[in-house]
């Protein structure tokens, strides 16, 4: 795979693809524009070095069709704010008046595309609109890590298109950081695991066993594994359908000697709410008319334990409903026990990166991924469709 200072990329037309998904509010304007700073080391390197410049994203799920609430036009004026090179948005993803665009740009100017999504070829990764795309590259970077465990046509399908492909420096610093964890991690590696879903993250659970040396559960998906073994979680939310792989991984984890660890108390609530009323318990089953909501004070601190013996972390998954303050408090003090571990640690997925926020300890934390789902798959399968087509 390219590095993208590996290649003379002056006068070329280089398609970039990033990560502009931002958040906007009802206004259109952009409520946080972590994802555009993120890519301006490749921005900025290219267009110093002389490239000309066409950049790509998608933004929200627009499904195939053009929607004006979800255009790129805002990042295009955050970029502009950014960076002092001229900036042009374009009308469209392809066609004539892009094609024209695109050859008006000089050295050290970028055009950004309208939102690749507006086509629901680009999620088909269609061949024939990967061509388009294609029309006239040069070379195609790619700086989207958030979108790499996507096979879509500005993603991978262009690849096959573009005489020259190279990763970005967004995107190759998350390959090492990844790399470090899935193929050579130093032990104790320790994996923690929360959220809503079993079903999202069953296959990394499964392909951390035999890697990691303690696996920590939290979140509601540990009521699924309660409740397979049979105890009761009250209205805590499950997937019954999962029961039955969660008894296949807890069987897994016993033949591999692997350290599977649930929650050995709850915060209960009767609803998901602020100010509903609460108590924490060690016992199942839970009241029939409650429903977990956080690990409690003694998980965290047994978690904690197992956490300051670590080398390596890898955390995707609050421990609780932490956007509720109430039913943060897990979340944070696993967020603090990560942080103070020592350990090379990455946190992946935006609600773990928001707890390391709230938790105020981001600075000592050795990687927060810009991919959530990118870097569970990464962590599952050891690459991702994006830098396989880069690899080729
Ligand atoms: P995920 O996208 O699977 O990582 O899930 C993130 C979401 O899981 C967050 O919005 C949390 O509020 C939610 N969550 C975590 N713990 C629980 C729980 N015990 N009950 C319901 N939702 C939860």
């Amino acid at each position: 795979m390219n590095f993208v200072t590996d290649l003379d990329v002056k006068g070329k037309l280089v398609f970039l693809r990033v990560d502009f998904n931002v958040p906007l509010d009802d206004k259109g304007e952009i409520r946080d524009d972590t994802r555009i700073r993120a890519s301006l080391p490749t921005i900025v390197w290219l267009l110093d070095h002389g490239a000309r410049l066409v950049i790509a994203s998608h933004l929200g799920r627009p499904k195939g069709k053009v929607d004006p609430a979800m255009s790129l036009r805002p990042a295009a004026k955050r970029l502009a704010e950014l960076i002092p090179n001229k900036v042009v948005m374009a009308p469209d993803v392809i066609g004539d008046e892009v094609g024209r665009l695109k050859h008006a740009l000089g050295e050290g100017e970028a055009l950004l595309l309208e939102n690749v999504r507006f086509y629901k070829e680009e999620e088909k990764n269609d061949p024939k609109f990967a061509k388009k795309l294609a029309e006239d590259i040069d070379i195609f970077v790619n700086d989207a890590f958030g979108s790499s465990h996507r096979a879509h046509a500005s993603v991978v399908g262009i690849a096959d298109f573009v005489p020259v492909t190279a990763a970005g420096f967004l995107m190759k610093k998350e390959v090492d950081y990844l790399k470090k964890a899935v193929h050579t991690p130093v032990k104790p590696y320790i994996a923690i695991l929360g959220g809503a879903k079993v079903s999202d993250k069953i296959e990394i659970i499964e392909s951390l066993i035999g890697k990691a040396d303690h696996i920590l559960i939290g979140g509601a998906m540990a009521y699924t594994f309660l409740k397979a073994q049979g105890l009761g979680v009250g209205k805590s939310l499950v997937e019954d359908d999962q029961m039955e792989i969660a008894l296949i991984i807890l069987d897994k984890a016993r033949a591999n000697a692997v350290s599977f660890h649930l929650p050995l108390d709850h915060v209960l609530a009767k609803t998901a709410e602020a100010g509903a009323f609460t108590k924490i318990v060690e016992t199942l089953p839970f009241p029939d008319d409650m429903m977990g909501v956080d690990i409690g004070p003694k998980t965290v601190d047994a978690y904690a334990a197992v956490i300051a013996t670590a080398r390596t972390i890898f955390w995707n998954g609050p421990m609780g409903i932490f956007e509720i303050d109430e039913f943060a408090k897990g979340t944070i003090g696993i967020a603090k026990a990560v942080a103070y571990s020592g350990a090379v640690s990455i946190v992946g997925g935006g609600d773990s990166v928001a707890a390391v926020k709230k938790a105020g300890v981001e600075d000592r934390i050795s990687h927060l991924s810009t991919g959530g789902g990118a870097s569970l798959e990464y962590v599952a399968y050891e690459t991702l469709p994006g830098i396989t087509a880069l690899e080729k």
